[in-house]
């Protein structure tokens, strides 16, 4: 297996932290970014050399302004030589109803969890493209597929990024590059921990209490999907021969929420 270069967005923790885990002990080229302090950095970069990456570094870049991705992008391509591997992951989550949500969360959700993939898509596909090899997933959601109350940005974002899945899986498709979205359900990374405090808060109760009741509610399967097993998923898209033909899908790992 050669070490393809891969480009890992929001990969300072939760989801993106788990693929970049998985995908350097696969002897990767890895570039990461994410809104993180130095010492963060620092701790990502030494785990992700020391579990095998053939070599790793971050890449500064808020995937809120689309100057910033596209100059993130360039210099990633720069660094690495080519950029063979893109998976969009960084997110973030509001939670309110449609009529209070504030606009700037709308403008800020749309942005990072749609905006900046086409950005990172758009920087990478050209190059791609010429060398006859692609492989780009996204992170979406089961909110990519189906709704939720009090989520009104993040599922537009998510159906956004599985639309774009698709249509980037059309315009790339003789081209060897495949382009898939990946839909978790519930992972107990620090964007869910926000909404399990805020539910201990609004109803007197404890942590443990609102984890299981967050997966109970409409997860059959009745327990977290693990990074591990999101990052087992990416590094088969991207390395797994036998992926070379999946490509457009939307791909539930939801125990089963996405089948009621
Ligand atoms: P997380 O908060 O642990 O990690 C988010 C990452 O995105 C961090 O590295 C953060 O620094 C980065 N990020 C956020 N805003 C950024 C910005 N403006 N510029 C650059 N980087 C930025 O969250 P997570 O749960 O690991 O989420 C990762 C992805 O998985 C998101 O797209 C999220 O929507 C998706 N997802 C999460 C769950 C879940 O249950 N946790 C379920 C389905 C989908």
């Amino acid at each position: 297996m050669p070490g393809y270069a891969i480009f890992v967005t929001g990969a300072t923790s939760g989801i993106g932290l788990g693929i970049a885990r998985r995908l350097a002990a696969c002897g990767h080229h890895l570039a990461f970014n994410g809104l993180a302090d130095a010492d963060t950095i620092d701790a990502v970069t030494s785990e992700l050399t020391s579990l095998g990456a053939a070599s790793c570094r971050y890449i500064e870049g808020d995937m809120r302004d689309p100057a910033a991705v596209r100059a993130m992008m360039a210099e990633a391509e720069r660094d690495l030589g080519r950029i063979d591997g893109l998976v969009n992951n960084a997110g973030i989550q509001h939670v309110a109803p449609v009529e209070s949500f504030p606009p700037e969360k709308w403008d800020e959700i749309i942005a990072v969890n749609l905006s900046a993939s086409f950005h990172t898509i758009a920087a990478v596909l050209e190059g791609m493209k010429q060398r006859g090899f692609g492989r780009i997933v996204n992170i979406s959601s089961v909110h990519g597929l189906i709704a939720s109350v009090n989520k009104t940005a993040y599922i537009a974002a998510k159906h956004g990024l599985v639309g774009l899945t698709k249509a980037v899986a059309l315009e790339a498709a003789t081209y060897g590059i495949t382009c898939n979205a990946i839909c978790p359900a519930w992972v107990r990374t620090p964007l869910v921990e926000a909404q399990i405090e805020a539910r201990m808060v609004a109803n007197g109760t404890t942590r443990d209490d609102e984890a299981r009741a967050i997966v109970g509610e409409r997860q059959p399967n009745e327990r977290f999907v693990t990074v591990e097993e999101i990052g087992d998923l990416v590094r088969f898209l991207i390395e797994g021969e036998g992926a070379a033909s999946i490509t457009g899908a939307a791909m539930p790992v939801d125990g089963a929420w996405t089948a009621q």
